[in-house]
């Protein structure tokens, strides 16, 4: 028997052709395809305006869960979750997902592990194992956007009221999960191929109907992989990790900048600012004695300012605490260094934010409740 098809990996085009190249009428791959990411459903008997012989073909010929939850952790205040997942050959990913005021955002893992081998990053340290197919990203999503409209799941924060007593009825799917960012396990575009159909079928006004302005994608700073996304046709956020303002410290912290040195990186997030029209965010996470000087703040000011800020593109920069992983020599910066930091960036009028460290308690930085298990 041939393998049956993972029914979240085809992309619109594909399911109409498998639909039709078995008899059925074109508007067939709408329904499944309604089915499958605005109602949301995980069963093909759910579908229930197929008919009974569709349905039955459909659950020989193909399936439609690759992920199975392991663990699950909520943070002490309730607002973040993080799930670790397990895909049908066994390996394990991690997604998370936070609640805002305003907010429902998820965090979803574009590869099991990492080739990169940042020395601060629990997923870094872990290896690489394979790239996720364009379902395994997208399911990421479709299980959190599950939890919210079936469960209403919430421990202790309440639902804000545009959200309480929804069912399905006129708010479409991408009202449950409001933004998504490809910021979990792995580097997005060295996954091109599917992370881009993933973001495709997600945006997809058909189906889960997300805005390309609320998906933003983090990449270490894959130079082709930044020029390739700026010729896309949907513009989707991007952010940069930088974490450090000088190739020598850089070549240290993220490996791949041998390959992709600060000149050319700096340069590839013109074009995509120029491109696009939107600003690119810098990630500088602060590291006690390693990146965290004034000196290093000032240079990195000077970076930016003469690499985007003077040519008028714009940017932005968004400080975020080293969250520590087990057998790293990495510790967060002070609060007071931290802040100092953030001032001499906002004297050269650099835009930042400082994020604050979510989930700390339940191990929601990059990959490391993975390394837990
Ligand atoms: N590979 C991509 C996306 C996944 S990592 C990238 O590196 O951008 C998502 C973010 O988490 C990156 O900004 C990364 O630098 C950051 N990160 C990884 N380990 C961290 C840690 N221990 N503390 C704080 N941020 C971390
Ligand atoms: Fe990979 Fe990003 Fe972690 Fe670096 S920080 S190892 S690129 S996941």
């Amino acid at each position: 028997m041939p393998d049956r098809i993972a029914l979240l990996d085809l992309t619109y085009a594909q399911l109409r052709e498998l639909l039709t190249s078995w008899g059925e009428p074109s508007f067939r791959a709408d329904q499944v395809w309604g089915w499958l990411y605005r109602s949301l459903v995980s069963d093909f008997n759910q579908m229930r305006n197929l008919p009974k012989e569709l349905r039955a073909r459909l659950g020989e010929a193909a399936y439609l869960q690759t992920l199975t939850p392991l663990t699950e952790r909520v943070s002490a205040d309730g607002l973040t979750r993080k799930v670790l997942f397990a895909l049908r050959d066994g390996e394990t990913i991690e997604s998370v997902f936070m609640r805002y005021e305003r907010r429902r955002t998820v965090c979803v893992s574009t590869q099991v592990g990492c080739p990169v081998g940042c020395p601060f990053c629990a997923t870094g340290q872990s290896g690489f194992r394979r790239n996720l197919t364009a379902g395994e990203i997208v399911e990421q999503v479709l299980h959190f956007a599950r939890m919210v409209k079936f469960t209403h799941q919430s421990p202790s924060a309440p639902f804000s009221p545009q959200v309480r007593g929804e069912g399905m009825g006129e708010r479409g799917p991408d009202s449950l999960i409001t933004n998504v960012v490809l910021m979990g396990m792995g580097e997005p575009l060295l996954n091109y191929e599917a992370t881009w159909q993933a973001i495709e079928t997600l945006n997809d006004a058909k189906g889960f109907g997300l805005g390309t302005r609320r998906i933003t994608l983090s990449t270490v700073g894959v130079v082709p992989g930044i020029r390739r996304l700026s010729r896309e046709k949907l513009q989707v956020g991007l952010a940069v990790s930088l974490h450090a303002p000088t190739d020598r410290l850089r070549d240290k912290l993220v490996p791949l900048n041998r390959r992709y040195p600060l000149r050319r990186l700096m340069a590839a997030c013109r074009d995509y600012v120029q491109n696009t029209g939107r600003r690119v965010t810098f990630e500088y996470a602060l590291m006690e004695g390693i990146n965290d000087s004034p000196e290093q703040a000032q240079r990195l000011g000077r970076l930016l300012q003469d690499a985007l800020l003077k040519v008028g593109c714009p940017c932005h920069v968004n400080l975020i605490p080293l969250n520590p992983t087990i057998g790293s020599p990495y510790q967060p910066s002070s609060r007071k260094m931290a802040l100092a930091f953030q001032r001499e960036l906002e004297r050269q009028r650099i835009p930042t934010t400082m994020r604050v460290g979510r989930g700390i308690d339940i191990q929601a930085g990059c990959g490391q409740l993975r390394g837990k298990i």
